[in-house]
């Protein structure tokens, strides 16, 4: 056992379990997610739940773990962290420590105390049907660890998804899809003074350069918004004194539902001259759940019921695993809630409110037991 006091103990006591999981540190890059893996996986077979974990090479890991049959309410969580910034912390990055009821850590927010609300939830559940919990390696690098557990087959089924991500415990249906795509125009160089004797990529990308500058996807959704391009960065060129022989743009496209990342490419495509090359960066689809949904309105109401909060929003502004995770395990219903403050993940002496840390628990667990 890595942690102080038997799993038991570790369970009981949400604050000290999210303080051991910051203490971690699971910064990525480069990850090193594995040891906080495993304690989280003791913890879970502790409690009835049957855990396998997939490594994902040295030091790193993504754990699925399941109690009772699948079909079931699964819990999406990652324990990597973004790195700490540039800006000095006032507080200690890998203590935990507490101040004014805020818990302060890298991860705090984002989402750790999220994790560690759904182990504490799953050890208080009065009754189970048959929950599940994904632990991910690598999502902040783009959702990686959920896409290599995809890859292995190592992903039950199931009958619905929360991801723990920070929604200050408000119920959110989705989030925006991202597709990121680096064009490429080639040339060939030669010197400044003898242009005619080479071919200028920047050049052969201009004319395609000022298609997409006015591009819009004309794809609305009333509750996701607009999807959107923008152009995110252009490069070109070594010197000025020389033909530049490559010019690269990377374009980020949001995309909401109403539009496959497969039409979008398409209509990318459609507006690049012939000979430039289009490589994906990054492809996660946006997730969508219709707030009418059966399972999503009655786990909507729990949460309400337990925060008094009424619902201000209804999609996230960041993508989660649930990109990987819906299409994988079957399409069910996704609901984002989790403890985390929307306003600070990523930033400067993160932190997660132990108010916010109860609430979390309180509502997993009624969802847990509802679904019994
Ligand atoms: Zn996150």
């Amino acid at each position: 056992m890595t942690g102080a006091g038997t799993p038991a103990e570790a369970l009981s006591d949400i604050e000290a379990l999210t303080r051991k999981l910051v203490a971690f540190d699971t910064i990525n890059p480069p990850g090193r997610e594995a040891e906080a893996m495993r304690y989280c996986a003791e913890l879970l077979a502790s409690i009835g739940f049957d855990c396998r974990l997939t490594e994902h090479g040295e030091g790193r890991s993504s754990l699925v773990a399941q109690r009772g049959p699948e079909g079931g309410l699964v819990f999406s969580g990652h324990l990597d962290t973004v790195p700490l910034g540039r800006a000095p912390w006032t507080q200690p990055p890998h203590e935990g420590r507490v101040v004014d009821g805020r818990l302060y850590g890298r991860g705090s927010s984002d989402m750790k105390g999220g994790v560690a609300a759904f182990l504490v939830a799953a050890a208080r559940a009065s009754c189970d049907a048959g929950t599940g919990i994904i632990l991910t390696a690598g999502e902040e690098t783009g959702c990686d660890g959920a896409r290599w557990l995809a890859e292995a087959g190592a992903l039950p089924k199931a009958g619905a998804i929360v991801v723990g991500e920070s929604t200050d415990n408000q119920p959110l249906c989705g989030h925006k899809g991202a597709l990121w795509l680096k064009l490429a125009a080639e040339g060939r160089t030669a010197h400044g003074a003898t242009p005619a004797l080479g071919v200028n990529a920047i050049a052969a990308m201009a004319p395609t350069l000022a298609r997409l500058c006015a591009f819009d996807p004309a794809v609305r959704h009333p509750q996701m918004g607009a999807a959107t391009c923008n152009l995110g960065t252009i490069r070109a060129g070594i010197n000025v004194n020389s033909v530049p022989d490559l010019c690269e743009l990377a374009v980020d496209l949001r995309s909401v539902e109403g539009i496959t990342h497969a039409a979008l490419r398409d209509a990318i495509r459609a507006l690049c001259d012939d000979g430039i090359r289009i490589e994906t960066l990054l492809d996660l689809p946006a997730v969508w759940t219709d707030p009418e949904d059966p399972w999503f309105a009655a786990a909507a109401a729990t949460a309400r019921a337990v925060t008094g909060q009424a619902d201000r929003l209804s999609c996230a502004t960041y993508f989660t695993d649930a990109s990987i995770l819906k299409p994988a395990l079957g399409e069910p219903p996704v609901m984002i809630l989790g403890p985390g403050s929307m306003d600070q993940p990523h930033g400067t002496d993160e932190y997660v409110r132990l108010s916010r840390l109860a609430e979390a628990v309180e509502i997993y667990a009624a969802l847990i037991s509802s679904a019994g």
